[in-house]
């Protein structure tokens, strides 16, 4: 579902002569040894701060297409042309995002904002798009608080009320950027139990629609719940590893 050859990222400042090479030559490739995020894979991305993963994921998920190399995802060729037009299709078809600081509308609540990508790209009634926000946020455990606003809910909550959002239009990929980094450890534990569910079982709890996840986080204790882990350090996969097990 992801796949990218020989990825480089260069930050230039303006009003500086110095660039920031963030990424160097990354390939996730079947000639690598970092093959390709397959179907129903956990990954994790790991490494030290600075190390250019959040330059990665923004890449990946085709937030940033000023890059060099070439990125395919879900066989789609993405290049410094595309249209903004055609990479905000994809996304919002494709891919769900997650980010550290949840990024929740604060006027919503719980059940308007896992409804909002639904009203912008899907094309099924109200009625049941309503059905769906409530059965996800019912996937997360949160039935019981679809009418709080963010401000009336904990870190962990408002941090499952996204992760049911990115899944409303019922992406291939999840890409999550340090989403526990927020959070307390029992929290953490919950969001991650949660998306290892969500891996095996997919959104929809029937094994059929399993999610393929991609996550970065800077915190060893979480390598257990990924298939395989990228190590970035200096824009660069330094090595990987593979769990034969999945585990909580
Ligand atoms: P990580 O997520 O692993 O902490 P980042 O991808 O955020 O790393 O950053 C990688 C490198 O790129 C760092 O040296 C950082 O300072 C630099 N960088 C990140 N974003 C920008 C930006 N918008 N402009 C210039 N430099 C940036
Ligand atoms: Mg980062």
């Amino acid at each position: 579902v992801v796949k990218c050859k020989s990825v480089s990222k260069i930050y230039k400042l303006p009003g500086v002569e110095e660039e920031v090479r963030a990424l160097n030559s990354i390939s996730l490739d079947e000639d690598s040894e970092f093959y390709p995020v397959k179907r129903g894979e956990f990954v994790i991305i790991r490494g030290p701060s600075g190390g250019g993963k959040t330059t990665l994921l923004n890449i990946l998920g085709t937030l940033d297409s000023d890059f060099d190399g070439e990125l395919f995802i879900m066989n789609n060729k993405i290049t410094k042309d595309c249209s903004d037009d055609f990479l905000s299709r994809l996304r919002l078809k494709n891919i769900g995002f997650v980010f550290q600081s949840f990024n929740l509308i604060s006027t919503m609540t719980a059940l308007e904002n896992v409804m909002l990508p639904m009203t912008i790209d899907s094309t099924s009634s109200e009625k049941e798009k309503l059905k769906r926000a409530k059965l996800l946020l019912g996937r997360v455990g949160l039935e019981d608080r679809m009418d709080h606003l963010p401000s009336e809910l904990s870190g962990g909550e408002q941090q499952r009320v996204a992760i049911a959002r990115a899944l409303s239009n019922q992406p291939d990929i999840l890409l999550l950027d340090e989403p526990t980094g927020d959070l307390d450890s029992t929290s953490t534990i919950e969001v991650m139990n949660l998306l290892l569910s969500i891996n095996k079982f997919g959104p929809n709890n029937d094994r059929k629609s399993k999610s393929t996840i991609v996550m970065v986080t800077h915190n060893p204790e979480l390598e257990c719940y990924a298939n395989r882990i990228l190590y970035v350090q200096d824009g660069e996969f330094i090595k990987q590893a593979i769990n034969e097990y999945q585990q909580a």
